[in-house]
């Protein structure tokens, strides 16, 4: 079906742009596009066709969920890892790094004051951290339940049993946040020990969908080795996973990992991908990263313009920050909570949006 429209009799005698711009019209209407279909989008675009794909993005999104942005309070908890990534500033192997833990009372004062500052969804991401056992997990996401009863939680500490995963849910929490990171396998292998593999962290994100979390794939844009190829092949999987959220950033190299000297991913590209993201899986919850926040001043806004509709803003505490370092240059390790909260909010204004006080669900 879609041969005919990526030949050339269809577009031979069309301007370059309306290729481009017919492919997106396309994806829009059904959903998905062919690999190779994908891959010449990701090759091909120009500025123009960049400009038209987040003005659709941004129409498709509006018509969902308004002019509204949710916040997410992220709670950094963990530093401590068990998994080697080649990409991660926080892998097991990585000696120069002070490692920290939050204790449940830190947690639950992190919330505190987040939930003063108008955030109703806390994310708890980590490393993996055998310090967590199930028990101390269930423990806290119970705390937070009780004490927050109109706030949805969101853990972000990788790959589980079925059955870890299924007490999470029913101790309360709402959503899990699981990047795939690439969706090929060779490409997978070169980014991960071999220990790991993409086919278990597919299972773990069709058995979180399964359970009932909302769930969030994704990957980084311009890690090492990853084509226009990969790309495709990424947003194929996001297709037929159909999952409620995905997190997409540029890739930063981190100094003290294999990837030091490798380059980092573009905004273009990055915003790019967010629209694209959007037209596709319509209602998707689509952070603008703290990533891309880092490599341009003004990423977040980008992001939003793209067509993103989630920020995720730090409610660790300022002294363990910086030490949850996954990449250098991160941006915002020195201000407070508050200070960051009013800042997004401005700055989220400046492109006509607003930070609302809302739990954020997906909109199905
Ligand atoms: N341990 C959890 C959380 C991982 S950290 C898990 O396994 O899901 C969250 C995300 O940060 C990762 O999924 C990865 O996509 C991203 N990340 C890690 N290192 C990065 C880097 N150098 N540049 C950009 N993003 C990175």
């Amino acid at each position: 079906m879609f041969g005919s429209f990526n030949s050339d009799a269809e577009f031979g005698r069309r301007e370059p742009g309306m290729k481009m711009q017919s492919l997106l019209e396309l994806l829009e209407r059904d959903g998905i596009l062919p690999e190779e279909a994908f891959v010449e989008l990701l090759s091909g675009r120009s500025k123009e066709d960049e400009a038209y794909a987040a003005k659709r993005a941004r129409e498709i999104g509006d018509c969902i969920y308004g002019k509204q942005i949710y916040i997410r309070g992220l709670i950094e908890f963990t530093n401590y890892c068990k998994n080697n990534c080649y990409y991660c500033g926080i892998q097991r192997e990585n000696s120069h790094i002070q490692r920290y833990r939050l204790g449940k009372e830190e947690i639950l004062l992190c919330c505190e004051e987040g939930y003063k500052l108008g955030f109703r969804t806390f994310v708890l991401q980590g490393g993996e951290d055998p310090y967590y056992t199930d028990e101390k997990m269930i423990d806290i996401i119970k705390a937070i339940r009780n004490n927050f009863p109109d706030c949805a939680i969101t853990l972000s500490i990788g790959e589980k049993s079925y059955d870890s995963y299924q007490r999470f849910y029913e101790a309360g929490a709402d959503r899990y946040l699981l990047r795939h990171e690439t969706a090929d396998v060779a490409h997978y292998q070169r980014l991960h020990p071999k220990e790991m593999s993409l086919e278990h962290r597919m299972d773990c994100l069709r058995q979180l969908k399964e359970i009932g979390f909302q769930t969030g794939c994704g990957f980084m844009v311009g890690s090492p080795f990853q084509t226009n190829k990969e790309l495709a092949k990424d947003l194929l999987f996001i297709h037929s996973l159909h999952p409620e959220m995905v997190g997409i950033g540029p890739f930063i190299p981190h100094k003290e990992t294999r990837f030091a000297k490798e380059k980092q991913g573009t905004l273009e590209q990055t915003l790019f991908l967010l629209s694209l993201i959007r037209i596709m899986e319509k209602n998707v919850l689509l952070p603008a990263t703290t990533a891309l926040a880092t490599i341009d001043p003004r990423g977040r806004e980008k992001g939003i313009l793209a067509g993103a509709n989630v920020v995720m803003p730090n409610l660790s505490p300022k002294a363990v920050r910086e030490k949850y370092a996954l990449y250098d240059g991160k941006v915002c390790t020195g201000e407070e909570a508050a200070e960051c909260r009013f800042c997004l909010e401005n700055r989220v204004r400046s492109v006509g949006y607003e930070v609302v006080v809302d739990r954020g669900d997906y909109k199905g």
